[in-house]
């Protein structure tokens, strides 16, 4: 499994995917046939996250090829991205509260052996200890492994599920702070109150094409509690009418400035701001700080390429800078954490597919659904 670092690659794993295996995506995409074999999914999650290709592309090259009715399934696997996406935004509290769970739950755990040992993928368990050494070599899971590992984390090895959430944000290339999080809370049976994910022997089994011998789990447990609740905020979020002649810094979420709703605009020069693990609460494996990095790099490529004044800077460089800048929104997680923390102030530019579609991210995503052919009609 290797994951190139340019939209050019990106753009090449979403073309072929399309063209040769979109058509079986429904049929195809629970079944985790091992690293080697990855056609059944498209695997663009790591580019999307970074923005390097957005969801209205991936979802528009699919719809040139089939229609909608025969598309659904693969364009729903999209939008929920953007979902969880907008349903942290409206509850920020729920990221914030689950770093400083996290710090405490560390200090508890620092010298659990259960705890170490699943991190050495050194447990009873073939299969977790499997996806442990795919996780930190290939930096990639696919969505069936992460829910069964997940589970198995949470419900057989009885590990609190804040530090699981750590140790794939530590190694995926699309560890993603809404997606991982709420995947998280979502297996616990905190998100969807009262309802857990458990993984069982049949299922894996199953869906992995019967690659696992001694599959022994907790197969019945109640889901976790959390003794919190969070009320949805109205957002409120204005682009600027006019743009005036500004810098724009760009995230690490947000890295194809040339595909964004502003690529008309004029700005003075895209400052592309990189994070090290120094300011982040969650410290990412090497391999993934370069991968990002590469990406970085990248779009400063892309950008040169066609004049567009532009450099890298570290986001604790950001507080030197003397002019009034723009800034691409970088969602909730480690960089706005960063921002917020240091009073940096940001006029914020808000992506319209975002801005749309949080709405209908308050309640479940069955609702969210019923809009996704509105949101679509919207965006094409
Ligand atoms: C516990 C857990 C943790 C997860 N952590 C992350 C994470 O950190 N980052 C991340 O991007 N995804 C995460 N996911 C969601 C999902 O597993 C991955 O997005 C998916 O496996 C990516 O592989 P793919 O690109 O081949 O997906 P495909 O099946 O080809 O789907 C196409 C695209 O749809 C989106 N998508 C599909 N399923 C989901 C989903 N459940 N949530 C959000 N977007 C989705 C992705 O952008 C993906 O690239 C997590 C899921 C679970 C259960």
């Amino acid at each position: 499994m290797n994951f190139g670092t340019s939209r050019a690659s990106a753009i090449e794993r979403l073309n072929k995917f399309v063209d040769q295996n979109l058509f079986e995506y429904s049929k195809l995409r629970n079944f985790d046939y091992g690293p080697n074999n990855r056609s059944n999914i498209s695997c663009l999650s790591p580019y999307i996250t970074h923005g390097i290709i957005s969801e209205l592309e991936v979802i528009k090259k699919s719809l040139n090829k089939f229609s909608f009715s025969k598309n659904e399934k693969f364009i729903q696997e999209v939008l929920w991205r953007v979902y969880w996406k907008g349903w942290l935004e409206l509850r920020p509290n729920v990221w914030t509260d689950y770093l400083n769970e996290l710090k405490k739950i560390r200090k508890e755990f620092e010298n659990n052996s259960n705890f170490k040992n699943a991190l050495k993928g050194n447990t009873e368990i073939e299969c977790f200890n499997e996806w442990v050494n795919e996780l930190k070599e290939n930096n990639y899971l696919h969505n069936h492994a992460r829910m069964w590992f997940a589970s198995i984390w949470i419900f057989t090895l009885e590990l609190p599920w804040q530090l699981g959430a750590e140790f794939f944000m530590k190694h995926l290339y699309d560890g993603d702070s809404a997606a991982n999080t709420l995947g998280w809370r979502w297996v616990a049976g905190i998100q969807t109150l009262g309802k857990n994910y458990l993984a069982n022997e049949w299922n894996i089994k199953k869906f992995t094409n019967n690659r696992f011998n001694n599959i022994k789990l907790i197969e019945n447990a109640p889901p976790k509690i959390s003794g919190k609740s969070y009320s949805a905020l109205k957002l409120e979020f204005d682009n600027p009418q006019n743009f005036e002649d500004r810098n724009l810094l760009i995230f690490e979420n947000n890295l194809s400035f040339e595909n964004t709703d502003f690529n008309n605009q004029k700005f003075q020069k895209i400052i592309l701001i990189s994070n090290k693990n120094e300011n982040r609460s969650i410290k990412l494996d090497e391999k993934v700080l370069k991968f990002k990095s590469q990406l970085i790099e990248d779009q400063k490529k892309r950008l040169e390429e066609k004049s567009i004044n532009c450099e890298i800077m570290d986001i604790s460089n950001i507080k030197n800078l003397k002019e009034k800048f723009y800034g691409l929104y970088p969602t909730v997680g480690e960089n706005l954490d960063y921002i917020n923390s240091n009073n940096i102030k940001i006029d914020f530019i808000y992506r319209k597919l975002d801005q749309f579609s949080w709405q209908y991210c308050n309640k479940g995503f069955f609702n969210f659904k019923n809009y996704i052919p509105k949101i679509i009609t919207t965006f094409s």
